[in-house]
């Protein structure tokens, strides 16, 4: 069975949490120790309130749709699409069980290992039904954008946030990336420093984790 990973995103996906710390533990944390807003109890409060959470049904695959908006000051911010696809290829490995490095997963935690079935891909149709090829770029007077602020969500209109994944890519202050943590449906999505999406990043493997619901255990 295929289905379109419907946001409110009612799914609690309980086995996959060994992405979120796999993912961490390739990034050293980094995230996580430079940024307030990763993961806290606060959104977890969020989450909590404004998610219907109900286990996942192990033969549904999802097709998530994504809109990235690129907001860059200058052209090094201007991240190019291959680096898009190589960070999108990234996620929908790691939520579909295929990284390589799942042999890596300690013993005691193997029993645990779950493959929430999620692909993530490049949105091709806007709401109104135009093409798209999933990222909208748009030049920004601002140098760099505070955690806290919601600034970054503001500068780009946000794309049907029940349907697409938007994340938007930025010169973040003091911080790698962050997912929003009020009840509030214009700032749904992840925001992300554009020097972690290189190289087929998994900062942003991480910060889905937390947009599905998923919490630091660590
Ligand atoms: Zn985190």
């Amino acid at each position: 069975m295929i289905g379109v990973l419907e946001k409110d995103k009612t799914i609690l996906f309980r086995h996959a949490f060994l992405i979120l710390l796999t993912a961490s533990q390739l990034m050293g944390c980094a995230v996580l120790s430079t940024n307030t807003e990763c993961g806290t109890e606060d959104s977890r409060e969020y989450t909590m309130k404004n998610k219907e959470l109900q286990l996942k049904d192990n033969s549904t695959k999802y097709r998530m749709p994504v809109v990235f908006h690129v907001l860059y000051n200058t052209e090094a911010e201007n991240i190019s699409k291959q680096e898009i696809e190589n960070m999108l290829a990234t996620l929908s490995h790691d939520f579909t069980a295929k990284n390589i490095d799942l042999a890596e997963v300690p013993t005691e935690f193997k029993a645990f290992v779950g493959n929430p079935d999620i692909t993530f891909y490049l949105a091709n149709k806007l709401p109104n039904g135009e093409d798209t090829d999933g990222i909208i770029r748009k030049k920004t007077t601002n140098k760099s954008f505070k955690v806290r602020e919601r600034k970054a969500f503001f500068q780009s209109k946000i794309i049907s946030p029940k349907s697409y994944l938007n994340v938007y890519i930025c010169d973040i202050k003091n911080s790698n990336a962050y997912t929003p943590t009020e009840s509030n449906l214009a700032h749904d999505g992840i925001v992300i420093d554009y020097k972690r999406v290189f190289g087929g990043s998994r900062t942003l493997t991480h910060e889905v984790g937390h947009w599905l619901d998923l919490r630091h255990i660590f």
